[in-house]
């Protein structure tokens, strides 16, 4: 497996968005720099290249940004998690906790078989609230998880060890 490219200096820190005290970690320029963008999707493409991944699995809304160009790279579908009401056929749902509130995601009922094996991707785990739901859906339809990816891991929040607890594997490109 090649090292990962340096995309680092391609995301932006914005101090008090959404809220005062957060630091979000913007990926536009990721996305806007042709090398970045496309260094990132060559190398998910590689690192997944020969495991039999059948589907990827993308999360709205900024996964799929990442999600879709790695299926198109892989020559292999794509799944959207979607927000709630947004899929328009039979849904499973899974709701998660946010810092204030609930959130839900949904996929279709007939996206994945037991014959299928994917990877998850989403830009960011910070808590772990989106992907741990993503992982119980993909489960309830029976498929196999092989990782889960994001471009950016955020060590000092729960994600991070919530996953290790639940022995998911997962990947990061960069972590703050
Ligand atoms: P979690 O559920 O792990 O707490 O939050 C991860 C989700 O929230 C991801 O879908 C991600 O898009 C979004 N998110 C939370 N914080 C940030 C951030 O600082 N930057 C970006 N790009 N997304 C974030």
């Amino acid at each position: 497996q090649a090292t990962a490219p340096e995309i680092r200096p391609l995301i932006r820190a914005i101090h008090d968005y959404p809220k005062p005290g957060i630091v979000f970690r913007d990926i536009t320029p990721l996305l806007s720099d042709d090398q970045g963008f496309q260094q990132t999707i060559d190398h998910l493409a590689e690192r997944y290249a020969q495991q039999g991944i059948t589907k990827i699995v993308g999360i709205e809304a900024r996964g799929f940004i990442f999600a879709t160009a790695l299926a198109y790279a892989m020559g292999i579908g794509f799944v959207p998690l979607r927000k709630p009401g947004k899929l328009p056929s039979t849904t499973l749902q899974k709701r998660y906790q946010l810092e204030y509130g609930e959130d839900a995601l949904e996929i279709h009922a007939d996206a994945l078989t037991q014959h299928d094996k994917v990877v998850i991707v989403d830009d960011l785990l910070a808590t772990g609230g989106t992907v741990l739901a993503g992982v119980e859906l993909v489960s309830d339809l029976a498929a196999q998880l092989h990782e889960c990816a994001f471009i950016i891991t955020l060590n000092e929040l729960p994600g991070v060890e919530r996953l290790r607890d639940a022995a998911i594997p997962y990947y990061t490109l960069c972590e703050f």
